[in-house]
């Protein structure tokens, strides 16, 4: 997945079009992520030790990460990511490198 944990991202289709939040967590296996303070969904709950009352719970709802582009830390800007293998000490791993500034994150 392009998209990390923590990642900042914009939201490119339906009705948070144009919302920005951070990344709570990531389903790569389903391509789906949760974004901080976006697509609420209300959930009928019961009573539990946590919630003692019960009612409606307002949670974020999980969207599909082909509908978020990431905003580069540095520049601020929507972008796309550059990907790449890099090969370190011996250690394989993958970088992620911003298209307009050539950030590294
Ligand atoms: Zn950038």
């Amino acid at each position: 997945m392009h998209v990390r944990k923590d990642d900042t991202v914009l939201i490119l289709s339906g009705n948070d079009r144009g919302k920005q939040g951070r990344v709570l967590k990531v389903f790569p296996d389903k391509n789906r992520i949760i974004i901080e303070g976006v697509r609420f969904i209300k959930r009928h709950t019961k009573p539990s030790t946590k919630n003692q009352s019960g009612g409606i719970v307002e949670k974020e709802a999980p969207i599909n990460a082909s509908n978020v582009m990431i905003v580069c830390s540095k520049c601020g800007e929507p972008t796309r990511i550059k990907r790449r293998e890099i090969t370190e000490e011996g250690h394989k791993h993958h970088t992620r490198a911003c298209v307009k500034c050539g950030e590294v994150f």
